[in-house]
């Protein structure tokens, strides 16, 4: 059995891991030490400074991310922390997994479907403990509306930022907004390490606290013992680990050098996609008027109410183009459905928008052709036979 890729004219997601890379990796493996050490803690400090803040803490996923914010606030039983649905699972299963309730909240709109101010203002209650906020496709979430309704209840802000590494915003830089922020380096991540993660936090003792935990709370690290003799530590409180190897940091740093330039990828092909979209009026476009800084993660869009969302994949399937779908509602999963009727459900933008989503490939990896197949596999798909050719 082979490892290669699936054949797909059109892959949604790709990497843009090289020769840099691959360097970067061979000079880890023959240095022999392969935990996290020297290379983590400047990935560390080379991400926290393009993110114009003091300090991160590298983590072994986006998930473990979410978990030590999570685990940073305390959260226990009894607290509730307001998340949108339409999100990846991740953030509500990580208060889940604390013990504390997620509370979902809806999106602003189909046009901007982030997490609404107005759901967060009609949410927030006497158990509220944090908001999550999550950065949909790399554009900003309204996080400074929100971080003032929050902090006036005494709550938390933790940015999802898992599509967003350094994505500035008139607000600030994403995830360094709110309380804590926490990115992904997933393979389909604008950054990639294969899998792994970093956190941010505005108060350097959470920020300890997490760097603490990530490592079983041991005072002083395997690195410091085997470079400084002595073999002695304490452990003064309950952890996990979370740590990245030197082999995904090593990636991590030279993805970061390119960052800047596959973005500039991205950003363009977003662009033609737009143009080459605005003659299918039918589809809607999320954030199509956003014209700041975004990462530019997905280009996804909203098919015609009423066409069948499976036809239209399997017809660009077909024609080699790979689709997903960001997100199916958390709060219509069976694990996180309130009530055996569904009838009970209350997210109405969310709900009215999410069989219609759908996500086109878009990576730094992609040329405009691409895209141009795409939109044109796309257009016949959503319009009745013959249409197409006399539009
Ligand atoms: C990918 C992702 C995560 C989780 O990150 P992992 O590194 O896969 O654990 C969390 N939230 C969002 C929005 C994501 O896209």
């Amino acid at each position: 059995m082979g490892i290669e890729k699936p054949a797909l004219r059109v892959a949604l997601a790709d990497n843009t891991v090289g020769a840099a890379e691959i360097a970067a990796v061979n000079e880890v493996l023959t240095s022999g030490w392969l935990s996290a050490g020297p290379v983590t803690r400047t990935f560390e400090e080379e991400f926290a400074e393009a993110m114009g803040v003091t300090d991160a803490v590298a983590v072994s996923s986006g998930t473990a991310a979410l978990h030590l914010a999570m685990l940073a606030l305390n959260l226990g039983p009894g607290d509730e922390v307001i998340v949108p649905s339409l999100s990846f699972v991740a953030s509500a299963a990580m208060v889940a997994l604390c013990g504390g309730t997620p509370v979902f909240a809806d999106v602003l709109s189909a046009e901007e479907p982030t997490i609404a101010p107005a759901e967060v203002r009609r949410l927030l209650g006497p158990r509220t403990r944090a908001v999550v906020v999550m950065h949909y496709g790399g554009y900003p979430a309204r996080t400074a509306e929100i971080a003032d309704l929050a902090r006036a209840h005494g709550a938390a802000v933790v940015e999802d930022a898992a599509h967003a590494p350094l994505v500035r915003s008139p607000e600030g830089t994403l995830g360094t907004i709110g309380d804590f922020g926490c990115f992904s380096f997933h393979a389909t991540k604008n950054l990639t390490t294969g899998e792994g993660g970093m956190v941010l936090a505005r108060r350097p003792e959470q920020l300890d606290l997490i760097r603490l935990k990530h490592s079983h709370h041991v005072t002083r690290t395997t690195w410091e013992r085997a470079h400084t003799g002595g073999s002695d530590y304490d452990v003064n409180g309950i952890g996990l680990n979370y740590r990245p190897t030197e082999i995904s940091s090593a990636i991590g740093r030279t993805q970061l050098a390119r960052l800047a330039e596959d973005r500039a990828v991205r950003r363009r092909l977003v662009h033609r996609y737009r143009d080459l979209l605005r003659s299918v009026p039918e589809i809607g476009i999320p954030f199509a008027r956003h014209v700041a800084d975004s990462a530019f993660h997905l280009m996804a869009i909203l098919l015609p109410a009423g066409l069948p969302r499976d036809a239209v994949v399997s017809r660009l399937r077909d024609e080699g183009v790979q689709t997903s779908v960001h997100y199916r509602p958390t709060h219509l999963f069976s694990a996180y459905r309130e009530g055996p009727d569904p009838a009970e459900r209350r997210l109405p933008v969310t709900e009215r928008m999410a069989g219609r989503l759908l996500t086109l490939p878009l990576h730094a990896r992609m040329t405009e052709d691409d895209v141009t197949h795409v939109v044109t596999v796309l257009t016949a798909a959503v319009r009745p036979a013959g249409r197409a050719e006399t539009t």
